[in-house]
């Protein structure tokens, strides 16, 4: 009879410490550094076409060129191509050709879109009409300073680049509410009332056009448009195919007398985004091909030639598979190779929040800095529209992230039936690929200002990092 090993029953249970009890001096330093070129890449990076501006810089320092003027590609070599400007997708070839490790993650985030007939004034006040972008809760977005990203494009073929409201001496814009004072009625109705889609206007201006004439019916939005003509060469028209998106004038600020948090617009998913992003930048010759995708249109359900669902990512990776074997192009041999990847859908998700518990089930939740979240499924009313991940493949993200001393958690996004959700991860996952979501947990998600743990920030980090490394 073969002895048995004595365990320690506490052993077999599962734990998730924080990790701000458990870490290192060292590592705290390094989650702290970390925090800081993440918030300084933010501030630069409202909008997807601004992050995919950045993220083209970055992987260009270190060597990445646009794979276009790539005949052939060997291990070692770094490549991306801009997805219209909105998304990007970047490899960095290895030196096996075994199906590639993918991150994916999105750069758009809730905000809102101006109409394409925006400007309209009303008792001497110049407005933009928006149409929200994202599941927001609309009267989160009122009494708050405001910005202007965007680009307009004219019919000499010139995109004008706009951004207004992020230097210290900027004008922001603003949306109303109604004074307490005066809000008995606006009180007694439920919050999805409280401001209308249609009300959430966004002040431009206030003054009317000089010497304009007694028959301009209009002189303050004629004002304005001479402004905004003045300024960046534009006309009313312009608008219907500018693309101008509204979002908070702020920065991304420490939280915490101990700067545990950061407090910022767009953690969704930037704060996925970013750590995929410079996990690949590090990477010099990788043993398999390793890619990350940062895509776009995911708040609206990754439609769009931009969006997960367009065939121009997998164009992409349909190209580096071709350049990276030399021979002739093979579809089943493609579909195989693709069917072999594997990927992390690199989102957010919530995290416990002791103020809100009655959405969450205590045991099936992720706390705020007790590191990555990984979720086997999403979706709603009984998993419904998720992908539900592999569990052999779960196995191997835990065996490689407890090998690399990442330290991880899991739980779903809330209660059953309580709402629900979903990533790029089902898009990715019909191509035959194991796919599993695993992100940073936020509070106060999809509201203008998000908050994290810098230290599951970093923690996500290492753990994409030891994924396309090792998987
Ligand atoms: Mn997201
Ligand atoms: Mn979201």
């Amino acid at each position: 009879m073969a002895t048995k090993k004595k365990t320690d029953t506490k052993d077999l249970f599962a734990e998730y410490p924080n990790l701000y009890k458990t870490s290192s001096n060292d590592e705290i330093e390094a989650c702290m550094s970390f925090a800081e070129d993440y918030k300084a890449f933010l501030d630069i990076s409202k909008t997807e076409r601004e992050f995919v501006k950045n993220a083209i810089d970055a992987c260009e320092s270190v060597g990445f060129v646009d794979i276009e003027t790539k005949k052939t590609l060997k291990p070692g070599d770094k490549v991306y191509s801009s997805i219209r400007g909105k998304g990007i997708v970047m490899a960095v070839i290895g030196k096996k050709n075994e199906g590639f490790n993918i991150l994916g993650a999105h750069i758009d985030s809730p905000r809102l879109d101006l109409k394409p007939n925006p400007i309209y004034e009303e008792d001497e006040t110049t407005y933009f009409k928006t149409h929200y972008y994202g599941g927001i809760k609309k009267y989160q977005w009122t009494t708050i300073p405001l910005a202007i990203h965007g680009c307009v494009f004219t019919k000499d073929g010139k995109a004008h680049e706009i951004v207004v409201g992020e230097k210290d001496d900027d004008p922001i814009f603003y949306i109303t509410d109604l004074l307490p004072h005066l809000a008995n009625e606006q009180m007694k109705k439920t919050p999805s009332d409280f401001i209308s889609g249609e009300d959430l206007n966004v002040v431009i201006g206030g003054i009317p056009l000089k010497d304009s004439k007694k028959e301009d019916k209009k002189p303050f939005k004629a004002n304005i448009l001479k402004l905004l003509n003045d300024s960046y060469g534009i006309s009313e028209k312009d608008f219907v195919s500018g693309e101008i998106e509204i979002v908070p004038a702020v920065k991304a600020r420490d939280v915490g007398f101990d700067r545990a948090y950061i407090a910022a617009y767009g953690h969704d998913d930037k704060v996925c985004a970013y750590p995929a992003l410079m996990a690949l930048l590090e990477q010099e010759r990788p043993n398999k091909t390793c890619v990350t995708m940062l895509t776009d249109k995911e708040e609206i359900g990754s439609y769009s030639n931009s969006g997960a669902q367009s065939v121009l990512y997998e164009n992409f990776l349909m190209e580096v598979f071709a350049k990276q074997t030399g021979k002739t192009f093979d579809l089943l041999a493609y579909r195989k190779f693709i069917a072999n990847s594997k990927m992390l859908s690199t989102d957010v998700s919530n995290a416990f929040d002791p103020k809100y518990a009655n959405v969450s089930e205590r045991n099936n939740t992720a706390y705020l800095s007790h590191g990555i979240k990984i979720e086997k499924y999403v979706g709603a009313r009984g998993k419904s529209g998720t992908n539900e991940a592999n569990g052999d493949f779960v196995a191997d993200i835990i065996r490689i992230f407890e090998e690399n001393s990442v330290s991880w958690q899991t739980g779903e996004l809330g209660k059953v039936d309580a709402g629900g959700g979903g990533t790029i991860s089902a898009y990715m996952a019909k191509h035959g690929m194991e796919v599993l979501d695993c992100g940073v947990p936020v509070w106060s998600m999809h509201a203008p200002y998000e908050l994290i743990s810098k230290i599951d920030l970093y923690s996500t980090y290492l753990a994409y990092k030891s994924f396309i490394e090792n998987i």
